[in-house]
């Protein structure tokens, strides 16, 4: 079974045992609502070290949308079986007060990249992302951290958090897991109305086209998306798009 904790010192001492047993620990943090998305960085996670941490939590802090954060999905039984049967040995699970008994007194802040993009469109997002992500990173101690390339500005953040602050693991990145008409895996994916997800997979169709990022806008606005923005950075094109009420990312090499 896998085991469950709830208690950041409890975790904290449990994962510094198995680290002085002489066992590498792979750690993946998620918001749960688990798809093959996570599940892939699970695997991964224990094809790598000995021992895996799947984390579970929605974090406040990265949100600035209230709605978006009352409608996360958390089917907690589901996510801890398809957790343990991707390989996970322990779930850690925790609440506001394990991980902000600061109540948010500190926070790591970024000021370049994580004002772009999704930055520049969820006021504070990567402060959170980048506060629980570190914040988590001291309790479990990983060797290595699995981040999903769907996340790309999120990754490349976490990457450059752990070098400047001479962090002592890996970051792993994992490619993008799609559905088989390519629309990237999400958990949001699941609160898409039948004709919003039928029109949801043109969103990668148009990000991989190879056109000028302009007519990609263009193209998206006439499927039917509002684009938040489709901006190309170095060797990738990147893009956020809403269709009602479900705001949808992803991005690809260009
Ligand atoms: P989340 O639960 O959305 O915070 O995601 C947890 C981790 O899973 C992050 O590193 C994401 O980038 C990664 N992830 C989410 N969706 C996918 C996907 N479709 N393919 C690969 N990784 C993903």
């Amino acid at each position: 079974m896998i085991e469950i904790i709830r208690n950041a010192n409890a975790a904290r001492d449990r994962l510094r045992g198995l680290s002085r047993q002489g066992h590498s620990i792979g750690f993946v943090p998620t918001m749960g609502a688990l798809h093959e998305g996570h599940l892939s960085l699970v695997g991964r996670a224990g094809a790598e070290n000995e021992k895996v941490v799947v984390s579970i939590y929605v974090n406040p802090t990265q949100y600035d949308d209230p709605d978006d954060l009352a409608n996360y999905p958390r089917p907690l039984e589901q996510d801890l079986e398809k957790a343990e049967t991707a390989g996970a040995h322990i779930a850690f699970l925790p609440d506001y007060e394990e991980i902000y008994a600061d109540a948010y007194r500190f926070r790591v802040t970024e000021n370049q990249l994580s004002r772009e993009l999704e930055g520049a469109h969820r006021s504070g997002h990567f402060d959170g992302v980048l506060t629980v992500v570190l914040k988590l990173f001291g309790i479990v101690r990983p060797d290595r951290a699995y981040f999903g390339e769907k996340d790309w500005q999120q990754l490349q953040l976490v990457r450059d958090m752990a070098s400047a602050f001479f962090l002592d693991l890996e970051v792993v990145s994992c490619p993008t897991v799609r559905e088989s008409d390519g629309l990237a895996m999400s958990s949001r994916n699941a609160r898409l109305a039948p004709v919003e997800r039928s029109i949801a997979p043109e969103f990668h169709r148009v990000l991989s086209s190879g056109r000028p990022t302009s007519e990609m806008e263009s193209a998206l606005k006439n499927a039917g998306f509002k684009v938040d923005y489709v901006e190309r950075r170095g060797e990738r094109v990147l893009g956020a798009v809403r269709l009602g009420k479900v705001r949808l990312i992803d991005n690809v090499e260009a």
